[in-house]
C-alpha cells in the first residue's frame, strides 16, 4: 500500500546461499573447527538425502524395520527410509531441538527400531553420548544428520564422530550447485559411486557459476563466459523442445538441488560433480567457519532488544559453525510477509512437516515450525548485504510489533 509520497522500499536481493567469489579461495586451509570429512571414510554424493538413504542401507535397514526421525525435521529426511523399505516413526524434541531421550527410550522398547536419525539443527552440536548409549543398549544404529553442521565439535567431540554413519549437505555450506556426503569414522564404507555423465558435470559447473554471476560476483569470468553461456542456453532450450515433443529425457541433475523434498533413487549411486568436488578441495574452510560465526553473532547483536522475538539459542557455542540464524518470532506470518516483500531470503525450517506430524505428536516441533524464521549467515554475504539484512529484519520486527493484534 504505497502512496505517491512513500517511496517504495529499495529491493536489494542478496544471495540466500553461498555463491562463488575470488575471496572464497583466500583465508587458509586450517579451520578452527573439525569438518565432517576429517579422519573419516567418505563418499561425495549429490545430496544429503541420498547420503541418508545410503547410511540406512549400510545399517541393514529394510522391510519391517522402523527408522526413528525427529518430529522436527526437513521432509527430505523421510523418503530415504521408505526407499530402504522401512517405516518411519517420529520422536519428540525439546524446546531447543535436542532429542527427547525419554520418548526415544519408550519407542525403542517396542523392539522394531533399526536406526535413529539425530540432527544438529542449525549447526549447534548436541551432546549425542546419551543417545549413543541408548542405541547401543537396544541394538539400534545411529545416523548423525550433519546437514546443518558440516563443521563443529561439542566438548571436543567432532560432529559426525558419534554416529555409526554421518551425512552432510555440502551444498548448504559451499558455493556449489549439488552435493552431499556420507561419512563414517567407525565403519568402512562399502559404497561404489560412478559419474553421472557429461551433461550433469556441465550443468553443475555452469549453475554454480551463474549463481555467482547473478549476485555480481566474478565479473571478469562472467564476461569471458558470456558467449559459451549463451550457447549453453540455446542447447538447453533445444533439448527441452525435443523432450516436450514426446520422448522424456532423463533429468541432468537431481531435484534435490531445486529446493524440493523428493528422493530420486536414480542418484543413489552417482558421484558428486567434478566441479563441486574441486570447490570443496579449493575454497578456504577457515574462512567459512570464521565468517559464518561472525555473521551469526553480528546478526544476533543487531536484533538485540528488537520487539516480538528471541533467538532460538541464547548464545553461539564455541564449537559451532552455524547453517543459519534461527529467530523465534511472536507474529511470524506478519514478519515473514513483510520481509518477503522486501526480498529478504529466509527459511521457515519445520513449517512443513511430514503429513500427520502435528502438535499431538510433538508440541515443541509444531511450535518451532510455526514461530521460527531462519536468516542467512553464510560466508558469501558482504558488508553492505549484511547491513541491509540487519536493517530489514529489525525494521520488520518493529513495524509488526507496533500494529495492534
Ligand atoms: C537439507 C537437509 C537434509 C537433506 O539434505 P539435501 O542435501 O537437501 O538432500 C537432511 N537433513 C536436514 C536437517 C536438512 O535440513
Amino acid at each position: 500500500m504505497s502512496s505517491i509520497n512513500t517511496p517504495l522500499p529499495v529491493r536489494r536481493v542478496i544471495p540466500p546461499v553461498p555463491v562463488l567469489s575470488l575471496a572464497a579461495f583466500a583465508g587458509g586451509r586450517h579451520a578452527a573447527l573439525p569438518s565432517l570429512l576429517d579422519g573419516a571414510d567418505a563418499r561425495l554424493v549429490t545430496s544429503g538425502r541420498i547420503a541418508i538413504g545410503l547410511a540406512l542401507r549400510a545399517l541393514g535397514v529394510g522391510a519391517g524395520d522402523v527408522v526413528l526421525v525427529p518430529a522436527y525435521h526437513s521432509p527430505s529426511m523421510i523418503p530415504p527410509a521408505h526407499w530402504c523399505g522401512a517405516e518411519v516413526a517420529f520422536y519428540r524434541v525439546r524446546p531447543d531441538t535436542a532429542p527427547d531421550l525419554a520418548d526415544i527410550e519408550t519407542q525403542l522398547a517396542k523392539g522394531s527400531v533399526k536406526a535413529i536419525l539425530a540432527t544438529h539443527f542449525f549447526g549447534i552440536p548436541h551432546d549425542l553420548a546419551p543417545l549413543r548409549a541408548l542405541c547401543d543398549r537396544h541394538g539400534a544404529g545411529l545416523v548423525e544428520d550433519c546437514a546443518h553442521a558440516f563443521f563443529g565439535a561439542r566438548d571436543g567431540v567432532p560432529v559426525g564422530s558419534v554416529g555409526d554413519y554421518a551425512i552432510g549437505s555440502t551444498m548448504k555450506f559451499f558455493p556449489i550447485y549439488e552435493g552431499g556426503c556420507l561419512v563414517s569414522r567407525r565403519h568402512r564404507l562399502d559404497v561404489t559411486l560412478r559419474g553421472a555423465g557429461a551433461g550433469f558435470e556441465m550443468k553443475a559447473a555452469l549453475n554454480a557459476l551463474e549463481a555467482a554471476f547473478a549476485y555480481g560476483r566474478l565479473p571478469v569470468l562472467r564476461m569471458l563466459l558470456a558467449l559459451p553461456l549463451r550457447l549453453k542456453s540455446a542447447l538447453w532450450n533445444a533439448r527441452k523442445a525435443r523432450s516436450d515433443g514426446g520422448a522424456t529425457t532423463p533429468a541432468l541433475a537431481p531435484s534435490s538441488s531445486d529446493s524440493s523434498f523428493e528422493f530420486d533413487a536414480r542418484w543413489a549411486d552417482k558421484r558428486s560433480s567434478w566441479f563441486s568436488r574441486a570447490v570443496l578441495r579449493c575454497v578456504s574452510p577457515a574462512r567459512i567457519v570464521a565468517r559464518r560465526r561472525r555473521n551469526y553473532v553480528e546478526l544476533q547483536r543487531a536484533l538485540d532488544g528488537a520487539p516480538g522475538c528471541r533467538p532460538l539459542f541464547p548464545r553461539l557455542p564455541d564449537g559451532a559453525c552455524p547453517w543459519m540464524f534461527p529467530l523465534l518470532v511472536d507474529r511470524p506470518q506478519a514478519v515473514f510477509e513483510t520481509l518477503q516483500r522486501a526480498g529478504v531470503p529466509m527459511t521457515r525450517f519445520g513449517a512443513a512437516l511430514w503429513p500427520g506430524v502435528d502438535a499431538s505428536v510433538c508440541p515443541n516441533s509444531a511450535d518451532l515450525g510455526r514461530h521460527l524464521i531462519a536468516f542467512p549467515c553464510h560466508q558469501a554475504l558482504d558488508d553492505a548485504e549484511r547491513a541491509w539484512l540487519h536493517a530489514q529484519v529489525r525494521q520488520a520486527l518493529e513495524t509488526c510489533a507496533a500494529v495492534p493484534a
